[in-house]
């Protein structure tokens, strides 16, 4: 066996698979400037077994180069080996990143962010997953018996994602049978995708030493509870400042944050596509699941698509905590797309001023109809159908992506719902709970 084993190359597609070419790790040197060559065709692979029609042919290639600062490794234990791995950027040559590639899509939208508006994110995701396996019993929800049957599993997890240079805010069990959740702490630009992709990989990898599966599917049953992937996000200046935070403005809301939340509202529909980007995503979404069935906005609202959280204590430490919380988004999301999307119409907002809609007090669903209506409150799409169709009709969205990288997600996401309807809901539940 190699004393230093092998490095994985990673890069997360657009249907929020992480896909890999491994190298000896002897040779990873060699490898940093030119990567590895990966057929472009490979962006058009469902998550299953399956490849759509794409614009690419056999000879078209994009090479895979491995990021020095993305590199890290799940440390082995008993005798399982070190895992060694390095995210990459998806590039047409040294300079030039690919237009289909995700992570240089996020790069660019914080590019236009932090050109426009002198600010770019520091952003975390709350990753909720569901553990099954042959010995595998669900204890009581928030329970300290779910926590103490699990507890050599969590606390390996603890030290493996510390290991991975991703720190760990909370870990512990959650509602939903067999649920549990860990929530990591914020990163600046690119590298919050980054560390989501590295949590989501550390948490299936030491579930599986456990002997359990780790799955981050919305909704693994109809009846059961969601799984979602929350997004907590502030707007920072080149000091890392927190620009989210005015004691006068609404929810505490700096003029910049209230365009940015105002944007992202007016586009909701269209983030949609990518944030719940599978039929199951709608089992998750709607009213009274705590995961939002409403473009709204409210103060500490888990309802609403976006919750204002607040920072606590003096005004100095609510200043420096003070986020949005972005809800609609689940595990199935690739981080990279989803970012850039809540970038990219957040950035709008900020471009055309837009007024950030009033905030929520009570549950959107207990509004009069004409209550939501003066409000600006909507209830958010119900398919994914619908979300595509939103993204389709939506003119300043279409203009954010390259025709290729369009298209194809397009006939992604419409493999998905012709899958899904072919198949039914029950097996659709089942294949989405293995593959994600
Ligand atoms: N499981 C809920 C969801 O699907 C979130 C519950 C919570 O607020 O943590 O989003
Ligand atoms: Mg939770």
């Amino acid at each position: 066996m190699s004393a230093d084993g092998i490095t994985y190359l990673l890069w997360h597609d657009l249907v929020g698979v992480t896909r890999t070419r491994g190298v000896p790790t002897r040779d990873l040197q060699k490898r940093m400037a030119n990567g590895l060559g990966w057929a472009r065709a490979g962006q058009a692979l469902t998550a299953f077994t399956d490849i759509v029609d794409n614009p690419w042919g056999p000879m078209d290639e994009v090479r895979q180069v491995p990021d020095p600062a993305a590199k890290f490794t799940i440390p082995g234990s008993g005798d399982e080996p070190d895992l060694h791995a390095v995210i990459c950027d998806s590039k047409v040559d040294e300079q030039t990143p690919w237009d289909c590639c995700g992570r240089s899509f996020l790069r660019a939208a914080l590019d236009d962010l932090k050109a426009e508006a002198g600010v770019t994110i520091f952003a975390s995701f709350e990753h909720e997953f569901l553990l099954t396996g042959p010995d595998f019993r669900p204890a009581t929800p928030f329970s300290m018996t779910a926590a103490r049957q699990q507890n050599r599993f969590l606390t390996d997890l603890e030290a493996a994602l510390t290991a991975t240079g991703v720190t760990t805010y909370t870990i512990e069990p959650e509602y939903g049978v067999g649920q549990y959740e860990v929530a990591c702490a914020p990163e600046t630009g690119v590298r919050a995708a980054d560390a989501c992709l590295i949590a989501r990989e550390t948490i299936r990898e030491i579930a599986r030493r456990h002997g359990l599966s780790a799955s981050f599917t919305p909704k693994p049953a109809a009846d059961a509870v969601g799984n979602g992937a929350h997004i907590h996000l502030s707007l920072v200046n080149a000091s890392g400042e927190n620009q989210t935070y005015d004691a006068n403005g609404p929810m505490n809301l700096s003029p910049v944050a209230a365009h940015f939340c105002a944007g992202v509202l007016a586009h909701i529909e269209a983030l949609l596509a990518f944030t719940a980007p599978a039929p199951v995503s709608y089992f998750r979404l709607g009213p009274h699941h705590w995961s939002a069935g409403f473009r709204a906005i409210g103060l500490q609202n888990r309802e609403a698509s976006l919750r204002i959280t607040p920072g606590l204590g003096a005004e100095e430490s609510r200043r420096k905590g003070h986020n949005i919380e972005y809800r609609p988004c689940d595990g199935i999301a690739s981080p990279y797309l989803a970012l850039a999307v809540i970038v990219r119409a957040g950035l709008e907002g900020i471009r055309r001023k837009l007024a950030c809609p009033p905030g929520i007090t009570v549950d959107p669903a207990e509004m009069a109809d004409a209550e939501r209506e003066a409000a600006g409150v909507k209830a958010l799409p119900t398919s994914l159908g619908e979300s595509l169709e939103a993204l389709l009709s939506d003119d300043v969205a279409r203009g954010w992506f390259s025709k290729d990288l369009l298209d194809t997600y397009v006939a992604l996401k419409r493999w998905e719902i012709n899958q899904a309807s072919e198949i039914g809901a029950g097996q659709t539940f089942a294949r989405y709970l293995t593959a994600y």
